[in-house]
């Protein structure tokens, strides 16, 4: 079976989909990696690199598409300059793995594109999120990197130590950072703001998180609010009522005017992720403070990918794609590839199980059919 990686389109995407390390794992697994040279540079993966590990490196991305039965990336296929073409169009009766966004308006355009040309797609973002699929995760892994580094980038952000000290120059309180919602993203930015010694507190929706914040050192914030449950059925957050979100706002301006930074994290699958920190809040916070904004949404003064101030708060509009730390993002979301393909593959071979939750729940297009959503008895 022959596997390629190309250089990513878009100039914002700097991560690999396969590093070095896992093209010598997926060989044990029968699997040839063929790469793009110069194609993970960015993330310090060198094709010297990629050779010891057993992969084969081409000059360009055409020779890397007439080349492989699989084409695996992290952004969603595009228009590619080098080929002159959209990605897709050029990869006629082979298989396409990456982020798709299937449940989108480009997401179902590329699908419509996939069929026209014969295209087999597979989204590593509809991976379901159950336990035998955990190693296979690409959203929690880019949620961890995502996590700790917006705990760094509100620490080099703000003027003060994050932990306490009694120095000879004086004795400084710990930071207080508070982190709003506590999935992946939000429990490693807890653990990363409490391994800097700094005290945290975090609310969620979802009680069942309570214990997993304090897992992590984190005091977790109760909101007297009857018995409104913030998870569905399968654990996922709902939108809440809009009641609740007024007494979670009234919380949040209590908090802000106490913590030194705050990161939001939270989110409701398929939904715009909900505005929790409204202008009011930051002004009620002290000159100093930061905001990162990892939901890209859920303060109303975020400007997307900007970090600003505005009356002495730094306000950071990130995201959760980690256009930084290239090399720990990469080197996860090749390991979860590894172990996906340990699940697609049998014998040596490319085997699509139509009975497996797991691949049945990330395929979007198979011999030419549209094949996503599944059917809701395999999402069960
Ligand atoms: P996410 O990024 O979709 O959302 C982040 C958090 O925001 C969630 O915990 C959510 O409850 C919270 N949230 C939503 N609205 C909020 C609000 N108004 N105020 C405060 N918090 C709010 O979450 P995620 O990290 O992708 O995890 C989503 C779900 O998937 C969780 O139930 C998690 O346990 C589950 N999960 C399962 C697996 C697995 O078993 N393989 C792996 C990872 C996550």
């Amino acid at each position: 079976l022959k596997v390629g990686v190309i250089r990513e389109v878009d100039p914002d995407e700097e991560k690999i989909a396969i590093v070095p390390s896992g093209c010598k794992d997926l060989m044990k697994q029968g699997i040839q990696v063929y790469v793009q040279s110069g194609a993970g540079e960015k993330g310090q993966f060198f094709d010297s690199m990629y050779e010891s590990n057993g992969a084969i490196v081409l000059s360009s991305a055409q020779q890397v598409l007439d080349t492989v039965d699989i084409l695996v990336k992290i952004r969603a296929p595009a228009f590619h300059p080098d080929l002159g073409q959209h990605e897709v169009d050029r990869m006629s009766n082979k298989t396409l793995i990456s982020f798709l966004g299937p449940r989108t308006e480009e997401g179902k355009t590329l699908m419509a594109r996939a069929v026209e040309h014969q295209v087999n797609l597979l989204a590593v973002d509809a991976i379901p999120r159950i336990s035998r699929a955990q190693s296979l995760d690409v959203l929690s892994s880019q949620a961890k990197v995502a996590g700790y580094r917006a705990v760094i980038q509100a620490a080099y952000q703000l003027q003060k130590f994050c932990n306490g000290e009694i120095t000879s120059a004086g004795s400084f309180e710990p930071s207080k950072f508070l982190v709003v919602g506590a999935g992946v993203a939000g429990l490693a930015a807890i653990s990363t703001a409490s391994n800097l010694g700094a005290h945290v507190r975090a609310f969620d929706t979802r009680l069942e998180t309570k214990e997993q914040v304090e897992s992590l050192g984190g005091h977790f914030l109760v909101l007297d609010f009857g018995n409104e449950s913030g998870g569905d059925a399968a654990g996922y957050a709902k939108v809440m009522s809009d009641a609740f979100y007024e007494k979670e706002m009234a919380l949040f301006l209590q908090q802000a005017k106490e913590v030194d930074v705050i990161i939001t994290t939270a989110a409701i699958p398929g939904r715009p992720a909900p505005v929790l920190i409204q202008a009011e809040h930051v002004n009620a916070m002290k000159p100093g403070g930061v905001i990162v904004d990892l939901a890209g949404g859920n303060c109303a003064l975020t400007r997307p990918k900007q970090t600003y101030v505005h009356n002495g708060i730094t306000i950071i509009g990130s995201d959760m794609t980690n256009q930084a730390m290239n090399w720990q993002a990469s080197t996860m979301y090749s390991n979860n590839i590894v172990n996906l393909f340990g699940m697609l593959c049998k014998d040596r071979q490319l085997n699509w199980n139509a009975n497996d939750p797991v691949i049945r729940g990330m395929t979007c297009v198979w011999n030419g059919d549209i094949l996503f959503p599944p059917p809701e008895s395999m999402t069960a």
